[in-house]
């Protein structure tokens, strides 16, 4: 399960916006119980679409920014817990490439945005054993 405040969800949402008709993409920074299998979001952090060829559909993270993430994270005493970003004119579930990029014990919050509004989102994480995504439950904290 992830827990994630509002704010965080709305910062998310103006960034999909501002960045639209691009993909944007940032991390998910907080802290993970690992035996509950629960992930609580402390902090949203926007990164660079590194793909500036087909932005439109794909983002990319440079090792630059992931390694600066996990810096400032460690600092915080926080953790990366997960990965989002946005498809544009398309659904929030996740692509081919998703599949392919994605790590387990992580939280991918996927959000739609279509016509240059922030829409529906959902919160994916990977089956190890299926290499397939399957959708997790999400508590939004007001
Ligand atoms: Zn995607």
């Amino acid at each position: 399960m992830l827990i994630i405040k509002k704010e965080h969800l709305d910062q998310i949402k103006k960034q999909g916006e501002e960045g639209y008709p691009y993909e944007i993409c940032g991390f998910l920074l907080g802290k993970q119980d690992y035996k509950n299998e629960t992930r609580t979001v402390y902090e949203v952090f926007q990164v660079e679409n590194q793909n500036k060829e087909r932005a439109n559909d794909r983002f990319e993270i440079s090792p630059k920014d992931y390694m600066k993430v996990e810096d400032y994270a460690f600092e915080k005493g926080l953790e990366i817990v997960g990965i989002y970003h946005t498809h544009p004119d398309h659904p929030d579930r996740p692509s081919q490439t998703d599949l392919m990029f994605a790590q387990p014990d992580m939280s991918y919050i996927i959000m739609s945005v279509k016509d240059g509004k922030g829409e529906n989102w959902r919160s994916w994480v990977l089956d190890v054993d299926k290499n397939e995504f399957y959708e997790e439950d999400v508590k939004v904290d007001y």
